[in-house]
């Protein structure tokens, strides 16, 4: 038998890692021992900030084809919490490998003013100083506001910058400044003119407490313990949750087919309940549900939208009993002034007196509040401005609604993840012409003007659907982009008294509905718009899917007649490790500047990345960003390892050849880990490309790599080459640690930077038998491990090992060196076949059968010892476990459960004894 020995006990260069050259090459300074990202992170911001490359237009190179991101502008007054961490996380991923594979990459940064919310916060703010906006009065009040808004927005600067968001501040914009209000009035006054805004007297949503309208979807929804009232209702009985609101009632409704009041479908009738008598239509609709209550509704068009749908249908009357500051108006009669919910308890007492409540059932329903405030909205009546989404759009040849709808059906714009398209087509379908005008002191105002000698408001309407809608045709509404002077009808001058601006602000979405566009310059032609618009993505939680999403396309199609943006990315929210939202009075929250500050941007960037998928919800916690923290510390370690083993070798400037398997296999993994982060970011994946980096720089590199470099020797080019990719495939995740070890390793001047690299390239074809060859040593390797591990042999000790290989025999001879090497084997035999040696731990392992001499892994007279002491041990406790489950009064009276325990239990020590048994014969 033909064995080759290779003996190496003392040629192995164990010690090489302890002799490593002193750093000469490029690299300027020694990597400290340990990360310390608070002593980087600002210093390389300012740094990228200074060079200019946060500006598409200052970037290297030719760079065609754009990358563009708005950023979803957070609120001015708030200061950032973690869901904006993920989202800046997230966009400067993007942005960062946008650039990296060189487009022209623009991420424009900014806040919104964010009408209602700034406003409710300023009235917080002022009732602490014992005051109302009343008594500051508009003027003072909105001073107030801006002085506030200038300091926050200057704290929230501050934070994008913290997280690393490598944004273009030099095009930083404000929903509420200069520009974007310009933008506001010209889409107005173009939608004005184009018929598509008018005033007019319809049901909206509206906050008593805000006292504001407000739109749809700004209305949640709470479940509520009520009750539910019989009223004998004329002939019938009627059920109703607020039996203050029938005082406004102008019809009831029954179904269709409803056989028991078929009869009396269009007929009248006369109710009173306390405000006069009632006088009452019979109408039928096939919404009403035959089985709720009686199967009869009372129909209140002017307090409920439902209602007043119908009572459009109907030209039913519109009678308005609860106004604009919650108290039941002078229609409610005896009630009047009254707010609604005393005015609910003293006519059910009322109407309880007089014999006409049947019963009074508990009744849980939902009940709808403000968005902002949690206060119960009141539907109503009010004369308002309204876009019109269903009327045919001049030039664009139809409707707004269904342009909306078209832009994701036609898979212009895509949504990920695909499920919330059907969300929002659902929504588009449903949407009522959309109320923008708002009784907020604070936002963009009307740039409506009413001449006070020609204009005359009209009528409310007595019928619902009857009303006139106030549009461009109505004489005296002066709708201009600039403060008109004169009347155009009557040619009045504009003076204090003559034309007087309309009090109302708009819906803060009017304007953020701009956003991808009016930052760009519009309604200029700008070079900008032309370069960057529509916008390649917009990324935001799914949470403002119609809110802003909806709204920004309907505007954009408006006013451009195009998509906003290509592809819609809904992020999920930020929960704690439990899967709770975080708050206040749970107290879980993170806040994403604390935990920077602590563990580094870089860890909180991963956390929030990995174990990330779109549109589901991410749990975060502390731990995971201290683990994060250890990990950017790793790869600054593996870094340091390199660099200082490199010595004085300069950086590749190409692929350098691989000259040992263990090469061919490493630049090969490289390569298939470039095209995968690639592909995983390409289409918006954004955590697998974070875990397959880890996987290949922590164990790959690290854990085998690193440690045949140090046996093999004379890797310093392919160190450096790999080291140089992975710090540019790990730059958008974690860009500081990244840029810092680019410049102390790589840069050439005070205008190299990692973030306008090159990013890598697969360099061809995959090496499929080095992938494979080398799996094989990785596997032997691992064998030997797990045998001294069986073995408990102290880490340092050399062991004797034979492989028996057949047709792999070149292969693993070849690779002798780093099997021995990390395996810790001091004498190798490799043959073809052969003899199972006598007294040897074996195993087989891709064909190879590895044995190793009991006697070089132990002591074995004093590991027969141990071993038949352990046995001895595992018989006794066998032996208590059957005697156990012998006795029969324990097996019938024990749960099920616990004897089946008992009987695992037993299996366990079996199984255990017969490998102990096996163990001590191997010894002999
Ligand atoms: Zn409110
Ligand atoms: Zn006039």
């Amino acid at each position: 038998m033909a064995t080759k020995k290779i003996r190496l006990r003392h040629s192995l260069p164990v010690g090489r890692q302890a002799s490593t050259p002193p750093l000469r090459h490029s690299v300027k300074a020694d990597l400290p021992p340990v990360y310390e990202p608070k002593a980087v992170e600002d210093r390389i911001y300012a740094a990228w900030e200074q060079s200019g490359f946060f500006s598409p237009d200052n970037l290297p190179g030719e760079r065609k084809e754009p990358f563009t991101i708005m950023m979803p502008p957070p609120n001015a007054t708030g200061t950032l919490h973690i869901g904006h961490a993920m989202f800046l996380t997230i966009e400067d991923i993007m942005t960062r490998f946008e650039r990296l594979r060189g487009k022209a990459a623009l991420w424009l940064p900014g806040t919104d003013h964010a009408s209602i919310a700034t406003s409710t916060k300023m009235e917080k703010i002022l009732a602490t100083e014992g005051k109302t906006k009343y008594d500051l009065g508009r003027g003072k009040f909105i001073e107030r506001v801006n002085e506030f808004v200038a300091g926050s927005r200057g704290t929230i600067r501050k934070q994008i910058r913290k997280m690393g968001s490598s944004c273009d501040w030099s095009r930083e914009a404000y929903t509420f400044d200069e520009q974007r209000s310009l933008v506001v009035r010209e889409i107005f006054t173009r939608m004005f003119k184009d018929g598509l805004i008018y005033r007019g007297n319809r049901i909206v949503n509206w906050c008593p407490r805000c006292e504001s309208t407000l739109a749809d979807d700004e209305v949640e929804y709470k479940t509520e313990q009520g009750k539910l009232y019989f009223l004998k209702y004329g002939p019938f009985v009627v059920a109703t949750t607020r039996p203050e609101t029938k005082l406004g009632d102008t019809a009831v409704a029954v179904h269709p087919d409803d056989q028991r009041y078929k009869s009396w479908i269009g007929k009248n009738f006369t109710v009173d309940f306390g405000s006069g008598p009632l006088e009452i239509k019979v109408i039928s609709d096939p919404e009403v549900d035959m089985s709720f209550g009686t199967g009869m509704v009372g129909v209140t068009p002017a307090h409920s939208q439902v209602d007043y749908a119908m009572a459009e249908k109907n030209l039913l009357m519109v009678k308005k009993v609860i106004g604009e500051d919650g108290k039941m108006t002078k229609l409610a009669g005896p009630y009047a002034g009254m707010p609604v919910v005393e005015a609910r308890a003293k006519l059910v007492a009322d109407l309880q007196a007089k014999g006409l409540i049947e019963k009074i059932e508990d009744h849980t329903h939902n009940v709808s509040i403000c968005y902002r405030c949690a206060t119960p909205v009141e539907p109503l009546t009010s004369r308002q401005w309204f876009v019109d989404v269903n009327k045919t759009v001049p030039g664009l040849g139809k409707s707004l609604k269904q342009a909306s709808v078209e832009a994701v059906k036609s898979g212009k714009i895509k949504i990920i993840p695909e499920r919330f398209e059907k969300v929002y087509f659902n929504w588009m379908n449903n949407l009522r012409d959309w109320c923008i005008s708002r009784q907020i002191w604070f936002g963009h105002r009307i740039p409506v003007w009413y001449c006070q000698s020609c204009y005359v408001e009209e009528n409310e309407p007595e019928r619902a659907g009857t009303g006139a809608k106030e549009s461009r045709e109505h004489t005296g509404i002066i709708v201009s982009v600039e403060t008109p002077t004169t009347c155009p009808t009557c040619g009045r001058r504009k003076d204090l008294t003559e034309l007087v601006q309309d009090e109302d602000t708009l819906d803060t979405w009017f304007s953020s509905g701009t956003w991808t566009f009016s930052t760009l310059g519009w309604p200029a032609p700008t070079l900008d718009l032309k370069r960057f618009h529509p916008t390649s993505v917009l990324e935001t939680g799914y949470d403002i899917l119609f809110f802003w999403i909806a709204r920004m396309i309907l505007m954009t199609e408006y006013a451009l007649h195009e998509i906003p943006f290509k592809k819609v990315y809904l992020h999920g929210l930020v929960r704690d490790e439990q899967g709770r939202k975080m708050s206040k009075s749970l107290g879980n929250i993170i806040d994403p500047l604390d935990v920077a500050e602590k563990y580094g941007t870089d860890a909180v960037r991963l956390s929030l990345v990995i174990g990330n998928s779109p549109g589901n919800d991410l749990k975060m916690s502390e731990e995971k960003i201290a683990y994060f923290r250890n990990f950017a510390n790793k790869l600054w370690n593996i870094s340091r390892f390199i660099l200082m083993s490199a010595g004085a070798t300069p950086r590749p400037t190409k692929r350098p050849k691989a000259m040992t398997l263990a090469d061919r296999w490493i630049l090969g993994r490289l390569d298939e880990v470039i095209k995968s982060v690639t592909a995983d970011l390409d289409s918006m994946n954004y955590s697998r490309p974070g875990e397959t980096l880890r996987d290949f720089t922590w164990n790959e590199l690290a854990d085998w790599y690193l440690e045949i470099a140090k046996i093999e020797g004379n890797k310093a080019e392919i160190l450096l080459f790999l080291l140089e990719n992975i710090l540019k495939l790990w730059h958008p995740f974690m860009p500081f640690v990244t840029e810092e070890i680019y410049r102390l390793a790589f840069a050439a001047g005070v205008q190299d930077f990692l973030m306008i690299g090159n990013w890598p390239k697969a360099s061809g074809k995959a090496d499929k038998s080095a992938d494979k060859e080398f799996g094989l040593v990785r596997d032997l390797v691992t064998a030997v491990r797990n045998i001294r591990a069986t073995y408990k042999v102290e880490p340092g000790k050399r062991v004797e090992a034979t492989m028996y290989c057949g047709a792999k025999k070149a292969v693993v001879s070849a690779q002798a060196a780093i099997i021995a090497g990390l395996g810790k084997i001091g004498q190798l035999d490799i043959a073809a076949k052969g003899q199972k040696p006598e007294k040897s731990a074996g195993q087989v392992v891709g064909g190879v059968q590895i044995f190793i001499p009991l006697g070089s892994l132990v002591d074995l007279d004093a590991e027969k010892k141990r071993l038949a002491e352990e046995l001895a041990q595992a018989e006794k406790y066998l032996a208590s476990l059957e005697s156990k489950l012998a006795n029969e009064s324990f097996v019938a009276r024990a749960p099920a459960a616990v004897v089946a325990t008992e009987r695992e239990k037993m299996a366990v020590q079996k199984d255990k004894i017969a490998k102990l048994r096996s163990q001590i014969e191997q010894l002999g």
